[in-house]
């Protein structure tokens, strides 16, 4: 075993200290005091083009990602490993008055020692075994392990059969530009260096499953994440005549029913199954009080994949919007009746029919009706909306399919379904081709040399449960289930763009070895220190040397074990 604790300890000490809250200044700071960090060390002084500060692309925000590479002569090879982590932090404002020592772990620990504090918290601050601030967990700690590996392999190239690439990526909690970015620089150096990219491992933060749960997981692959929109179309009318019209918001609440929390909505793959979808927005277009009824309606969810793609997504939701869409009609029929028996008119059926359309079919019904001067009239509607920053990407799709609306010729009420925001893609790891294989066996023979020096279970699971940056590094979808991303997210090329091709051009296997604790996000964000510090480090060595080999597939257990007697 490595004996890492102290200096991965101290590594977390000083890339906690810059603060670096995603979508500030911050984020340039720490880019650049980790570039100086790396550069700063012998092998880089040496050779001062292996390590690279890179701006993201296509990005609103400067920022940078910092890679490094560290190349073994051990034995002379492609075979490289990918070391990635991001540096970024959500914000500080939960800390409320203790804001100001968010950064600094040691003084945080004193100042919330003097508080009252949630038993488990206060068990954890006072064994002095845990480690408190913003980011040590999620996930400066993850960084500061793979920075130690980097570090001791740049001083020992001699022990190393291969390469190792470091990518600390900025990014990661709000938009991804970092690992997007990140790609071009993967694709640079492995034609630049003939690298051979055999397995990326992330260090995201791990946490218990349930209240209780003694395992610290290892996960081979992660959950993905869409976001379906609805946009509802209604039929205004006063108040006071209220069956005259239909009520998009009517529609959204049975639309939110039928969705949130609905269990054949999980998507089960590898004995693993997601949490079901959740609405994130509820809401309509009205922009101030009028005694009429909205004309329209949003509707988002979060929605997590496992094996079904953006395709199969639409067309499960279709179904469903179709069944809310018809429940709401004979609620709404049975109560016209009852109302028009208690209050004496004559009853007239009403004439709304169920009606849900696929963003892409809407689309080209209106480019056979309209022709260029629909897709001019959108494109020059769209440039305009771009001008507009506080349209977020789900906004501007919202007010892009409004436009639309306008130009369908039966405006009857509809329930229009697309994507409005990033597809992080799932990636499911079977061991389908020999490169997963391998990182699998790999990972199985280091958990197995590693757990006897620790005293809880080690256990590997599937999928990362909390969507993370591993989705852009892999892709588990056909072109085809990609296309149901592109063609169905109105702000598509303009608002919004990922290069997928990119994503599937690197394809590379991952798997995520993180640091353990609680509270990612909040202000009690902890870390265990014995497992982040030392049992992550040395698990994702053991990967890297099985990985690597020494000398080939045979010496590959005899450097394993080597490994282990040195502690
Ligand atoms: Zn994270």
């Amino acid at each position: 075993m490595l004996s890492s604790r102290e200096e991965v300890l101290k590594l977390t000490n000083e890339l906690v200290e810059v603060e670096s809250v995603v979508n500030t200044i911050g984020e340039i700071d720490m880019a650049n005091s980790l570039y100086q960090l790396i550069g700063s060390l012998p092998y880089f002084q040496k050779n001062p083009s292996y390590v690279i500060k890179s701006v993201t692309e296509h990005d609103e925000i400067e920022r940078y990602n910092v890679l490094a590479l560290v190349k073994g002569t051990r034995e002379i090879s492609n075979k490289t490993v990918i070391l990635m982590g991001h540096m970024d932090t959500v914000g500080i404002e939960d800390y409320g008055k203790l804001k100001e020592k968010a950064c600094f772990p040691n003084e945080l620990v004193k100042a919330l020692s003097n508080e009252s504090l949630p038993n488990l918290v206060k068990e954890h601050l006072d064994s002095g075994e845990w480690h408190f601030g913003r980011g040590v967990l999620d996930m400066k700690s993850g960084v500061a392990s793979h920075l130690y590996l980097l570090k001791y392999y740049s001083e020992h190239p001699e022990q190393l059969a291969g390469n190792l690439v470091l990518l600390a990526e900025c990014d990661e909690e709000d938009s991804s530009h970092g690992v997007l970015s990140a790609l071009g620089d993967f694709k640079r150096w492995r034609d630049e260096h003939q690298l051979d990219y055999l397995a990326l491992i992330n260090s995201d933060f791990v946490a218990p499953r349930f209240v209780g749960d003694p395992n610290r997981y290892i996960y081979k692959g992660t959950v993905g994440k869409l976001l379906p929109s609805f946009f509802i179309t209604g039929s205004e009318t006063h108040a006071g005549s209220c069956f005259e019209g239909l009520d998009p918001n009517f529609l959204a609440a049975e639309l939110t029913r039928q969705i949130s929390y609905n269990p054949d909505l999980c998507d089960e793959s590898l004995g693993e199954t997601t949490v079901p979808p959740v609405s994130l927005k509820q809401t309509d277009f009205k922009p101030t009080y009028t005694i009429q009824t909205a004309l329209s309606a949003y509707v988002y969810f979060n929605f997590f994949i496992h094996s079904w793609s953006p395709r199969d997504v639409l067309i499960k939701l279709k179904d469903q919007a179709e069944l809310a869409y018809s429940r709401a009609l004979s609620t709404l029929e049975m109560r016209h009746r009852k109302y028009c028996e208690q209050s004496g008119q004559p009853f007239s059926k009403l004439p709304w029919k169920t009606r849900v359309i696929i963003y892409e079919d809407m689309q080209k019904l209106l480019v056979d009706q309209h022709g260029e001067a629909f897709s001019e009239h959108m494109d020059h509607f769209k440039a305009k909306l771009l001008l507009d920053k506080t349209l977020d990407t789900r906004m501007f799709a919202a007010r892009v399919v409004e436009e639309e609306w306008n130009w369908m010729k039966d405006k009857s009420p509809a329930i229009i379904l697309f994507y409005s925001s990033l597809y992080s893609p799932r990636i499911e790891m079977t061991g389908k081709n020999e490169r997963e294989q391998n990182l699998l066996m790999a990972l199985d023979g280091a958990v197995e040399a590693v757990q006897p020096h620790y005293p809880y279970p080690i256990v590997t699971r599937n999928f990362f449960p909390y969507v993370c940056d591993m989705s852009c590094i892999a892709l588990s979808d056909n072109e085809e289930g990609i296309r149901a991303v592109t063609e169905n997210n109105p702000g598509w090329g303009t608002k919004h763009y990922v290069n997928y091709e990119a994503i599937r051009d690197i394809n590379v296997p991952v798997v995520n070895i993180g640091p353990y604790g609680y509270d990612a996000h909040n202000r009690y964000e902890r870390m265990e220190i014995q497992y982040s510090a030392e049992m992550v480090p040395n698990l994702t060595n053991e990967v890297i040397l099985r990985l690597l080999g020494i000398g080939g597939r045979q010496t590959t257990q005899h450097a394993a074990d080597e490994t282990i007697t040195k502690s």
